[in-house]
């Protein structure tokens, strides 16, 4: 599954758009991972351990050492995907 189709998946089960970055601001957050020395070759980060194909994904996911931010708050509402 490529990038496209991802996105093309994630869109078909209408999670809230206020969770999910523009495919602008997710490539904006990965080329900062992609630079950093904390990223590793599986392309997990070394801090959280998460891996950062996905979780560049949500909005108010957060770099945990501050180089990249959450792009907007928490409202209360859990986001899932069925
Ligand atoms: S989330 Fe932050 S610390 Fe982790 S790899 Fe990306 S830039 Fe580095």
């Amino acid at each position: 599954m490529n990038e496209d189709q991802v996105w093309q998946e994630i869109e078909s089960r209408q999670v809230p758009s206020q969770y999910l970055c523009t495919k602008e601001q997710r490539r904006d957050r990965l080329s900062i991972c992609d630079q950093c020395e904390d990223y590793t070759s599986l392309r997990l980060c070394k801090h959280c351990m998460c891996f950062m194909p996905l979780k560049t994904w949500i909005t108010i996911n957060k770099c945990p050492i501050d180089k990249w931010g959450a792009l907007n708050e928490y409202c209360g509402e859990s986001a899932h995907i069925d």
